[in-house]
């Protein structure tokens, strides 16, 4: 096996005992890089940096001078919405073309701080909207396991690089699925964390009380030890929470013995895919099989979810995006003297530098939040995504985490949905809810279909439940492991 092939989690102890350098796993994920650039997995490679970070980590650990070696000397790559100092961060928009933030984000800081080592910026679909990185202004990402396919979406970059060993660990955002459903789709382990557990400074806004950061890896342990990392309150998030540092890769190992597995109905519904239906329930009856309590649920409200998703994120986005001017940041229009006063520069630079999918967005939001629509719009929204945050909190009082498939389908093929962004809305129904209600969510890979897509398995949890989540994610693993 080649070194950009391992975990995180095996490659660990082989530098601490020092067979093998930094540079040498970095070597073989930038090797492959390069002989996959039509997955189209990066907008951006930081190549000399890595390599002098890399070198720097390999000094350290002959000089035995690291403690915690979460993610010491590992290559990781994050997705293209997140600030790196000094370093081109895109949005996969025209929009944010030639923009270098002046500061790093928080899980920048982190991951620096615990020596990973920054590969790439990945490609996403513009300003995270989408379900196929298809509106990405740098292109699509291909789906590793056959590139006729879309990804997954909007981290569609940072899935394909882990599935196809671009990368050791990536990180992603999710807003109303874009972590869990291309890892769902990749074949590969996505975790959104509870919102407020990572902070989100410097993670470009999209809908501000959806956003959440969080990891891609091979398997559930190495979710685990990134989320050691960047996890953790941070002054500069006014909505980061104090909560006790945990080491979320302890107590993996735990049986699962009368641990209570809610099946809500209301994720088991007619279209979804047979084969992925199969798998899923497959799963749950070999862990019922290990002593867990299985039992069904009701989340009423989850019919209204994508309903109530679609006025919250364009509503919060055409506000966060008010301020691609022109003025603050990239792109400006009228190179070619075309704009004649202050306002036509506006009007141009925002009409040439965002697409298609972004401006739909802006228009629904703007739409429900003017005056007059406010009430019948967004704050019957609001009202609905109370609803929905109730559903899970019975269901919580009644069991530990609940079981869902990630997605109703497999990967589709390029340029399938692409017309109809009411189809393309529907690739998101069952990972959406989790975040209207705040809560953490992971998905890990469980079969393929027969023409050999992967399918994925969602696990949710209640808020800050993460250990929890982690164990049963891990015990479901391990199962999978002896099935194949
Ligand atoms: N697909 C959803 C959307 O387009 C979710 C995106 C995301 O989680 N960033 O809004």
């Amino acid at each position: 096996m080649q070194l950009n092939e391992m975990k995180a989690h095996e490659l660990l102890p082989l530098l601490k005992k020092k067979e093998i350098s930094s540079t040498e796993i970095t070597e073989s994920v930038f090797k492959q890089i390069d002989q996959r650039k039509r997955v189209n997995a990066y907008i951006s490679i930081m190549k000399d940096r890595a390599f002098q970070q890399a070198k720097i980590i390999d000094k350290k650990y002959s000089q035995g001078e690291i403690k915690k070696e979460y993610i010491a000397g590992i290559p990781m790559a994050v997705k293209d919405n997140i600030c790196i100092k000094d370093f081109p961060t895109t949005c996969g928009s025209k929009i944010l073309n030639g923009f270098r933030p002046p500061y790093n984000g928080t899980v920048i800081e982190k991951i620096t701080r615990h020596l990973g080592i920054i590969v790439g910026k990945t490609n996403m679909d513009e300003f995270a909207m989408g379900s196929s990185t298809e509106t990405s202004f740098f292109g699509p990402t291909l789906n590793p396991h056959n590139l006729e396919y879309i990804p997954g979406g909007s981290s569609g970059g940072s899935a394909a690089a882990v599935a196809d060993n671009q990368t050791i660990l990536a990180i992603g955002s999710d807003t109303g699925g874009s972590i869990r459903q291309p890892a769902a789709l990749c074949g590969v382990v996505g975790m959104k964390p509870t919102y407020g557990l990572v902070s989100r400074y410097g993670l470009v806004a999209f809908a501000s009380s959806l956003d959440q950061i969080g990891t891609f890896s091979r398997d559930v342990k190495d979710s685990a030890l990134l989320l050691n990392v960047i996890a953790g309150y941070d002054p500069n998030d006014s909505t980061s929470i104090k909560s006790e540092t945990i080491d979320y890769t302890k107590g993996l190992e735990e049986n699962i013995k009368n641990l209570k597995i809610g099946v809500p109905r209301e994720y088991f519904i007619e279209g979804i895919d047979k084969r992925i239906k199969a798998r899923v329930q497959k799963v749950i009856s070999d862990l019922e099989k290990e002593g867990a309590v299985v039992e069904p649920v009701n989340l009423p409200h989850t019919k209204y979810a994508v309903a109530d998703y679609y006025i919250i994120a364009p509503s919060e986005a055409s506000s966060n995006l008010a301020r691609y001017d022109g003025v603050k940041y990239g792109y400006r229009s009228g190179s070619s003297g075309s704009d004649k006063d202050l306002l036509s520069m506006y009007f141009n630079t925002r009409r040439e530098g965002f697409g298609e999918e972004v401006k739909r967005r802006i228009l629904i939001g703007t739409f429900s939040l003017s005056s007059g629509y406010y009430d019948a719009y967004y704050l019957k929204a609001m009202k609905v995504r109370t609803c929905i945050k109730n559903d899970f909190e019975k269901a919580f009082k009644k069991c530990d985490c609940l079981i869902t498939p990630t997605s109703p389908t497999p990967a589709f093929k390029l340029g399938e949905k692409t017309e109809d962004p009411l189809k393309m809305y529907l690739s998101d129904i069952f990972t959406i809810s989790a975040n209207l209600a705040g809560i953490p969510g992971i998905s890990i890979p469980c079969g393929k279909t027969d023409e050999g897509l992967p399918i994925g398995l969602q696990i949710l949890a209640s808020h800050f439940q993460e250990k929890k989540m982690l164990k049963l994610a891990y015990q479901a693993e391990q199962l999978l492991k002896k099935e194949m």
